[in-house]
Protein backbone atom coordinates (compact mmCIF):
# COMPACT_ATOMS: atom_id res chain seq x y z
CA UNK A 1 0.00 0.00 0.00
CA UNK A 2 1.11 3.16 -1.00
CA UNK A 3 1.51 6.44 1.53
CA UNK A 4 -0.90 8.08 -1.11
CA UNK A 5 -3.73 5.17 -0.61
CA UNK A 6 -3.19 5.44 3.13
CA UNK A 7 -3.51 9.11 3.28
CA UNK A 8 -6.88 8.51 1.26
CA UNK A 9 -8.12 5.96 3.45
CA UNK A 10 -8.14 7.81 6.29
CA UNK A 11 -9.56 10.58 4.63
CA UNK A 12 -12.44 8.08 3.69
CA UNK A 13 -12.84 7.66 7.50
CA UNK A 14 -13.38 10.86 8.44
CA UNK A 15 -15.41 11.75 6.04
CA UNK A 16 -17.67 8.74 6.19
CA UNK A 17 -17.80 9.57 10.00
CA UNK A 18 -19.49 12.90 9.53
CA UNK A 19 -21.50 11.80 6.76
CA UNK A 20 -22.76 9.11 8.93
CA UNK A 21 -23.17 11.26 12.13
CA UNK A 22 -25.12 14.28 10.10
CA UNK A 23 -27.60 11.40 8.92
CA UNK A 24 -27.92 10.41 12.58
CA UNK A 25 -28.72 13.88 13.74
CA UNK A 26 -30.79 14.74 11.15
CA UNK A 27 -28.61 17.63 9.30
CA UNK A 28 -28.48 15.31 6.09
CA UNK A 29 -30.73 12.97 4.35
CA UNK A 30 -30.29 9.23 4.24
CA UNK A 31 -30.98 9.88 0.53
CA UNK A 32 -28.26 12.51 0.23
CA UNK A 33 -25.47 9.67 2.11
CA UNK A 34 -26.89 7.67 -0.67
CA UNK A 35 -25.46 9.71 -3.37
CA UNK A 36 -22.37 10.40 -1.79
CA UNK A 37 -22.01 6.08 -1.21
CA UNK A 38 -22.95 5.50 -4.71
CA UNK A 39 -20.31 7.61 -6.23
CA UNK A 40 -17.18 5.63 -4.50
CA UNK A 41 -15.69 2.84 -5.90
CA UNK A 42 -16.34 -0.54 -5.07
CA UNK A 43 -13.14 -0.89 -2.80
CA UNK A 44 -14.18 2.07 -1.14
CA UNK A 45 -17.80 1.20 -0.47
CA UNK A 46 -16.87 -1.95 1.27
CA UNK A 47 -14.50 0.22 3.52
CA UNK A 48 -17.30 2.71 4.41
CA UNK A 49 -19.46 -0.66 5.38
CA UNK A 50 -16.69 -1.97 7.50
CA UNK A 51 -16.77 1.36 9.16
CA UNK A 52 -20.98 1.81 9.37
CA UNK A 53 -21.02 -1.59 10.80
CA UNK A 54 -18.17 -0.73 13.40
CA UNK A 55 -20.76 2.48 14.19
CA UNK A 56 -23.39 -0.04 14.95
CA UNK A 57 -21.37 -2.43 17.23
CA UNK A 58 -20.25 0.47 19.06
CA UNK A 59 -24.03 1.96 19.66
CA UNK A 60 -24.70 -1.32 20.92
CA UNK A 61 -28.16 -2.23 18.33
CA UNK A 62 -30.78 -4.28 19.89
CA UNK A 63 -32.50 -6.96 18.10
CA UNK A 64 -36.05 -3.98 18.51
CA UNK A 65 -33.45 -1.19 17.62
CA UNK A 66 -32.65 -3.41 14.30
CA UNK A 67 -35.97 -4.28 13.27
CA UNK A 68 -37.05 -0.09 13.51
CA UNK A 69 -33.61 0.35 11.39
CA UNK A 70 -34.99 -1.73 9.06
CA UNK A 71 -38.25 -0.03 8.84
CA UNK A 72 -36.78 3.56 8.66
CA UNK A 73 -34.43 2.40 5.47
CA UNK A 74 -36.83 1.82 3.34
CA UNK A 75 -35.27 -1.38 2.59
CA UNK A 76 -37.52 -4.69 2.47
CA UNK A 77 -36.97 -6.78 5.74
CA UNK A 78 -36.54 -9.70 3.55
CA UNK A 79 -33.58 -8.19 1.51
CA UNK A 80 -30.23 -9.65 2.78
CA UNK A 81 -28.50 -6.70 4.89
CA UNK A 82 -32.01 -6.16 6.88
CA UNK A 83 -31.93 -10.41 7.96
CA UNK A 84 -28.58 -10.06 9.13
CA UNK A 85 -28.79 -6.94 11.50
CA UNK A 86 -31.90 -7.98 12.72
CA UNK A 87 -30.13 -11.68 13.99
CA UNK A 88 -29.38 -12.13 17.48
CA UNK A 89 -26.12 -11.18 17.54
CA UNK A 90 -26.32 -9.37 14.56
CA UNK A 91 -24.52 -10.79 11.43
CA UNK A 92 -21.76 -7.97 10.46
CA UNK A 93 -20.54 -9.33 7.14
CA UNK A 94 -22.14 -6.76 5.26
CA UNK A 95 -18.14 -5.88 2.87
CA UNK A 96 -18.62 -9.19 1.60
CA UNK A 97 -21.92 -9.42 0.04
CA UNK A 98 -22.53 -8.49 -3.60
CA UNK A 99 -22.15 -5.36 -5.32
CA UNK A 100 -25.31 -4.66 -5.81
CA UNK A 101 -26.37 -5.36 -2.21
CA UNK A 102 -24.35 -2.85 -1.27
CA UNK A 103 -26.56 -0.02 -1.44
CA UNK A 104 -29.44 -1.49 0.86
CA UNK A 105 -26.68 -2.48 3.09
CA UNK A 106 -25.55 1.28 3.71
CA UNK A 107 -29.41 2.04 4.10
CA UNK A 108 -29.97 -0.34 6.90
CA UNK A 109 -26.55 -0.11 8.85
CA UNK A 110 -26.88 3.98 8.61
CA UNK A 111 -30.40 3.89 9.66
CA UNK A 112 -29.67 1.45 12.31
CA UNK A 113 -27.04 3.25 13.41
CA UNK A 114 -29.41 6.19 13.54
CA UNK A 115 -31.77 4.76 15.61
CA UNK A 116 -29.59 2.66 18.06
CA UNK A 117 -27.30 6.68 18.39
CA UNK A 118 -30.57 8.46 18.65
CA UNK A 119 -31.59 6.59 21.83
CA UNK A 120 -27.70 6.85 22.75
CA UNK A 121 -27.47 10.62 22.52
CA UNK A 122 -31.16 11.49 24.43
CA UNK A 123 -30.78 8.86 27.59
CA UNK A 124 -26.87 8.50 28.43
CA UNK A 125 -25.45 11.89 26.64
CA UNK A 126 -28.04 13.79 26.99
CA UNK A 127 -26.45 17.32 25.32
CA UNK A 128 -23.12 16.71 28.12
CA UNK A 129 -21.19 14.48 26.56
CA UNK A 130 -17.47 14.86 25.17
CA UNK A 131 -18.05 12.31 21.83
CA UNK A 132 -16.71 14.73 19.46
CA UNK A 133 -19.33 13.14 16.78
CA UNK A 134 -21.64 14.08 18.79
CA UNK A 135 -20.78 17.53 18.55
CA UNK A 136 -20.67 18.38 15.36
CA UNK A 137 -19.85 21.96 14.14
CA UNK A 138 -23.09 22.34 12.39
CA UNK A 139 -25.09 21.89 15.62
CA UNK A 140 -22.49 24.23 17.78
CA UNK A 141 -24.61 27.63 18.56
CA UNK A 142 -23.00 30.78 17.82
CA UNK A 143 -21.64 32.86 20.59
ZN1 LIG B 1 -22.40 11.38 23.07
Amino acid sequence: MTDASRVDGRSLQRETERIVNEIAQGLRTLDDGVAWFTGLSLAHRQEVLRDVAGYAMQAHITAAGGRAGVTQSGVKPTANPSVMICMDPPRYGFARLPADEHVTAFRVLVSVFTVADTRRRQTYCNGTCGHTWHNLPALTKEP
